[in-house]
């Protein structure tokens, strides 16, 4: 690996090493102590490196800003600390694997844990990189943490290559991302970017600009119950109204039926008797006209029930979660024009995906902030088999680098 490749790895090294799950069922904030201590070692760090306004707030979330030396935008760069509870992140040791060659990468001999190019087939665009994977007892915790390494090793760069021209860059790294609570607290006042990119997803050259439109909604079925000797005529069963709502949606409009652009109605829950009943779910759709026509739909099949069960009370409140940000992005097209400008220069064939869920870019798209989505050089996260490639993490420096260049006049 060259210089640059040796200080990103070795900052992530130094990361992964703190146990940052954060923990769906905590109140605290961050959720976990771990968060504080990681954002407390990056603060410390680059404080010693030279950036300037570095501030970890009452939250965990930290600020920090390398000075402009020239007049451009202010972009932001932002990654997260926490990582998904889904798999074990206390104790990782990353494992380098150099110079790959293509073929199979044992992760564990003791568990008979390989990581294969038939199961991760970016692996083979990764032929003479240095990979990294954890060794079979943990996640890597790559996501996010070799995006976190990438922005600090591209804000020592700049600290020390005044001779490259720049705007101000910001800097942050937030907290619960992936319990997806974290980013309400983020201070887009004190951040004071003009855009922004998250350092975070797989695959090189896939861009998300764009996320559903996301509400959830509580179905509740009041029934008439009596006995059922006697029930004819009379008796309105929750737990069968409940039923036949469910089965009322069209199948060809549920997650496990759709792809890519299309949306669906997912069912999560429901809890019924003979009294009451509550069905809870979500509704999902990247286009909003078909997303209100979603919930339109929904409405029509409970209008129907209603005049089915007569003896019931059906009614449902809806819950406004998440929009898309492909919208904000398309209005202010400034933060995108010069990600895919980047991409193309540094010869990365790119994609520009909507992505099925919720991103923190995507929230703050909503409140103001364009913040794309930037790949961060991991795959397979969530669990024991993620891999980075140091070769895609200088990519990304490269690119983050043409952005910020290209954005100074
Ligand atoms: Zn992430």
């Amino acid at each position: 690996m060259n210089d640059l490749q040796k200080k990103i790895y070795e900052r992530f090294v130094k990361y992964a090493a703190v146990d940052t799950t954060s923990c769906g069922v905590s109140t605290a904030v961050p959720s976990t102590e771990g968060q504080l201590e990681l954002g407390r070692m990056l603060a410390a760090e680059m404080k010693e490196i030279g950036f300037a306004n570095v501030e970890i707030d009452k939250n965990g979330i930290v600020y920090a800003e390398v000075p402009a030396n020239a007049q451009g935008p202010s972009i932001g760069l932002l990654a997260h600390l926490d990582t998904v509870e889904d798999y074990c992140g206390k104790d990782v040791k990353p494992v380098l694997h150099p110079n790959y060659q293509g073929g199979d990468i044992v992760i564990s001999q003791e568990k008979n844990m390989i990581l294969s190019p038939k199961t991760s087939p970016n692996l083979l665009k990764c032929i003479g990189h240095d990979i990294v994977t954890a060794d079979g007892n943990t996640l890597l915790g790559a996501d996010d943490k070799i995006g976190i390494a990438i922005i600090i090793t591209f804000g020592e760069y700049l600290l020390t290559h005044p001779e490259i021209k720049h705007g101000p860059v910001k800097v942050s790294f937030g907290i619960d991302e992936e319990i997806g609570t974290g980013v309400a607290y983020f201070d887009l006042d004190k951040f004071k970017a003009d855009f922004a990119y998250t350092i975070d997803g797989a695959d090189l050259g896939k861009i998300d600009y764009g996320n559903f439109n996301a509400d959830r909604f509580v179905i509740h079925i009041e029934g008439t119950n009596c006995h059922p000797g006697n029930a004819k005529g009379f008796m309105a069963n929750p737990v069968r109204i409940g039923a036949d709502i469910i089965s009322s949606w069209p199948e060809d409009k549920l997650p496990e039926t759709t792809e890519k652009e299309e949306g669906f109605v997912l069912f999560m829950n429901i809890q019924a008797q003979l009294d009451s009943a509550v069905v809870k779910g979500i509704v999902r759709h990247h286009d909003l006209a078909q997303f209100e026509q979603f919930k339109k739909d929904l409405e029509k099949i409970l209008d129907e029930k209603r005049a089915k069960y007569p003896n019931a009370k059906i009614t449902w409140e809806v819950f406004k979660q998440y929009r898309n940000m492909k919208d904000v992005l398309e209005e202010k097209p400034q933060a995108l024009d010069i990600l895919k400008k980047a991409l193309a220069d540094e010869g990365v064939e790119y994609e520009l995906i909507q992505a099925r869920g919720g991103t923190d870019g995507a929230q703050l798209s909503l409140r103001g902030l364009p913040t794309p989505n930037i790949f961060a050089s991991y795959e397979n996260a969530h669990g024991p088999f993620e891999w980075l490639s140091l070769g895609w993490s200088e990519k990304v420096f490269n690119i983050i680098k043409r952005i910020v260049e290209d954005s100074a006049q």
